[in-house]
């Protein structure tokens, strides 16, 4: 049997992390060691994806290629840590969602760029960095959801948000976190700086509350007739639809209508779920051989399936769950034009005070 070994990590929550998919049987306890793994024949992965969403994707590299794979789950700190590992840091290959979280490993330093035709064939340019550092392997779109109840029109737009017609009727997470600094810096890029600020206060007027929670907690929200809008990320709704251990989610789900903004025109914003080759990878070769697998149109399409996603490969589909959120129109703008308007993003955030929430 193909095992997904752990790496053992001292951060207080991983072992639960680790103890959870080991219970889950996706991974054997026996394998749980400190793993100086330098031997060949084996790649070593750092990732913010859970283990348990990675081992079916990896336990079908392993049968195909022979490479062992082990694995170390964070949940945070990555970047810090593999810069304190310098030369001698045995991860390979990151694996992490996100272009914020992308980019800044590449800017930290922590990555190599790999040019590979195999893995450019088969994921757009939009989705990778152009000197190779990082690759998107499966997108999220950053949509509204929409109260089934209370909105009745089944089509809107990001500009539209910033519309009187929604004031005190819309709720998000904080501006600062990554997932709305991409939306923010997309506006950016689509816009310029001076509409997206008028934009972004339009948008802070028409909140509900301050911002507050996650992406659920926007549904949790409306369900709870608070608003009857949020802006949340796809996976989230396949998240919510599927939660056997948390089942009111399940309600908070079904309260909502994904719409997917500005289908009409440019396309919903979308982020990228990714992988790059750590700067000092001990095993390149078997790292770029990961790489490549996880590129290829099949691994795309099971990892995205894993995880409610959009594989990226043109031509490949997303599960039966996943569209039925609807269809998706994806934006086309490259996530490195993106990346770069993240700082201006964030500085208009707190220019216009948007996590003080609405002012009256
Ligand atoms: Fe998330």
């Amino acid at each position: 049997m193909v095992t997904v070994k752990i790496l053992k990590y001292t951060n207080s929550d991983a072992p639960i992390k680790i103890a959870a998919a080991a219970a889950a049987g996706l991974i054997a306890a026996s394998t749980l060691a400190i793993l100086p793994a330098y031997a060949a024949g084996e790649v070593n992965i750092y990732s913010y994806r859970q283990a348990e969403l990675i081992a079916p994707l990896l336990e079908r590299f392993t049968e195909q290629s022979g490479i062992k794979t082990n694995v170390l789950f964070l949940k945070k700190g990555l970047v810090d840590r593999v810069k304190a590992e310098g030369l001698n840091s045995p991860v390979d290959v990151i694996l992490t969602v996100d272009i914020g979280r992308l980019s800044n490993a590449k800017s930290s330093g922590i990555t190599q760029g790999l040019t590979s035709s195999a893995i450019n064939d088969n994921i757009p340019t939009e989705y990778r960095d152009s000197d190779g550092h990082w690759f998107g392997v499966t997108t999220r779109a950053r949509v509204v959801f929409a109260s089934k109840e209370r909105v009745a029109q089944d089509a809107i737009t990001y500009e539209e948000l910033a519309d009187e017609k929604w004031r005190g009727k819309i709720c998000t997470r904080s501006g600062q976190h990554s997932y709305n600094i991409g939306l923010f810096a997309s506006m950016i890029a689509h816009h310029g700086e001076e509409y997206t600020k008028k934009w972004l206060t339009g948008l802070k007027n028409n909140l509900a509350r301050k911002p507050q929670g996650n992406d659920r907690g926007q549904a949790k929200a409306i369900f709870a007739g608070e608003c009857d809008l949020g802006i949340g990320n796809t996976y989230y709704v396949g998240k919510m639809q599927t939660n056997e251990k948390k089942p009111e989610q399940k309600l908070w789900a079904a309260s909502i209508k994904v719409l997917f903004p500005n289908v009409e025109g440019r396309g919903s914003h979308v982020n990228i779920s990714g992988m790059a080759m750590a700067k000092y990878a001990p095993h390149q070769d078997n790292a770029r051989k990961l790489m490549e697998f996880l590129a290829s149109a099949k691994a795309q399409e099971i990892y995205a399936e894993q995880v409610f996603e959009y594989p990226v490969k043109p031509g490949t589909k997303a599960s039966d769950i996943v569209n039925g959120f609807g269809k998706l129109k994806a934006d086309k703008l490259s996530l490195q034009t993106i990346a770069k308007n993240r700082k201006a993003a964030s500085r208009l955030v707190d220019i216009v005070g948007y996590n003080d929430g609405p002012s009256s």
